[in-house]
């Protein structure tokens, strides 16, 4: 196994259990580990900080598997992994029936670059660095072991694998092609789900907990309620919007073909689809034309893409998510509901609060936070590393 030697001061945050080896922090590489291949990482008085896998081609050199020194990263290991990550998940692997979920989310589950989710009978895997890459066809093999029957699917196609000097690639690993939509319970709501061409690995399932949040909100407004579902994708909000008793609802979203499986959602769920209007429409664009017709509603939903991708974008995202949140306060009646997302890893639940403060100020709306909305309990945040908690949002009342 190659040693990698960190410079002077440099093994601070190992010692905090924080995965990430920068290039920067490395003074000397022994020998030149093939990509992907399990290194040493050594302080530099020759201190043993763990086991990791390394990434030639990335800022990025070396992403820990271990931090006992002793532990050898073989099949075992990542069977242990697995088996902890799974086990923590609900229901038990072989009840799931139509349920779906995230089984295993990379570094906060002490898998870095690996990420599992499950729709139903199929297993959608992401192979997003080197290390994980390496250890691919061991990993799908012990899924396979772990949650016998499935079929694996791969949606490698990731930005990030660029970073790593890996191609994109997807498709079937084992199994079943899935059919063009998967039919899934998120144990409350029906879904159909694109595994192949959807957005991620096919669906928003760190949104789980926060649809029923919004439905529950939505019903707590009592009486008629109109609701504006901003990037509204397959209609998620859509749906708990309608079953939360929405009198109306206005879905937005640019690409018609996600607007197509949000009106079978709707459908596949019972709900009216004569109390849904689709509009294929820039948000931007659309928040605009309702304030200059005057029009108001009384819950608005924001859940926008990653406008900050990295940290030299977050000036222009602030921006952005000013922009949307300005806005949609103005459309709200008094008294009315914004429930609001931010995505993007690089803006913390402060700076995006603040961001909501100034919006309030400039719309001339007093604001409250009812309640704070995270990513579904099956993303965990890793304490060692902060860097897993992305989502973040907020449920307020605009008076
Ligand atoms: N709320 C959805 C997820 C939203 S993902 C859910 O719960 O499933 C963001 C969505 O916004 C994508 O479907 C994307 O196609 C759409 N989108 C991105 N930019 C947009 C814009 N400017 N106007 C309208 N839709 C946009």
């Amino acid at each position: 196994m190659s040693k990698v030697v960190l410079k002077k001061g440099r093994e601070e945050s190992l010692l905090r259990r924080h995965p990430w080896v920068f290039s920067g922090a490395i003074a000397g590489v022994e020998d030149e580990p093939v990509r992907g291949a399990t290194v040493e990482i050594r302080a530099n008085d020759g201190r043993i900080l763990g086991r990791a896998a390394w990434s030639p081609h990335s800022q990025i050199s070396a992403r820990v598997w271990s931090f006992d020194p002793g532990e050898q990263i073989d099949t075992e290991f990542f069977r242990r992994r697995l088996v902890r990550a799974f086990s923590a998940r609900r229901p038990a692997q072989d009840a799931w029936g139509n349920g779906c979920g995230r089984l295993v989310y990379a570094e906060a589950d002490g898998l870095p670059g690996i990420v599992v989710d499950r729709y139903a009978g199929f297993v959608v895997c992401q192979f997003l660095s080197a290390g994980a890459e390496f250890w691919r066809e061991t990993i799908c093999g012990l899924i396979a072991e772990l949650a016998p029957g499935v079929s694996i699917y791969e949606r490698s196609d990731a930005d990030s694998r660029e970073k790593e000097g890996l191609e994109p690639r997807s498709g079937l690993i084992m199994g079943d092609e899935p059919p063009e939509l998967v039919e899934v319970d998120d144990g409350r709501f029906r879904f159909l789900v694109d595994i192949a061409n959807g957005h991620k690995t096919g669906f928003y399932l760190d949104q789980r907990e926060n649809r029923m949040a919004a439905a529950g909100l939505i019903e707590s407004l009592r009486g008629s309620c109109d609701v504006l579902d901003c990037f509204s994708y397959t209609g998620s909000f859509t749906v708990a919007a309608l079953a939360g008793g929405a009198s109306w609802v206005t879905a937005v979203e640019s690409s018609p073909h996600a607007i197509e499986t949000a009106r079978r959602n709707t459908a596949l769920n019972g709900l009216d689809l004569s109390r849904v209007q689709f509009e294929e429409e820039n948000v931007f664009v659309y928040l605009r034309r309702c304030r200059d017709e005057g029009r108001t509603f009384g819950a608005v939903i924001l859940d926008p893409p990653k406008f900050a991708g990295s940290r030299g974008m977050v000036e222009a995202a602030s921006r952005g998510y000013k922009d949307i949140n300005l806005l949609a306060m103005k459309l709200l009646s008094p008294g009315g509901l914004l429930v609001t997302f931010s995505c993007s890893q690089h803006i913390g639940a402060d700076m995006f609060e603040r961001i909501l403060a100034f919006a309030a100020m400039d719309a001339g709306r007093d604001v409250q936070i009812v309640r704070h909305l995270r990513q579904a309990g099956d993303h965990p945040v890793a304490l060692n590393f902060p860097e897993s908690a992305y989502l973040k949002g907020a449920a307020c009342r605009v008076w």
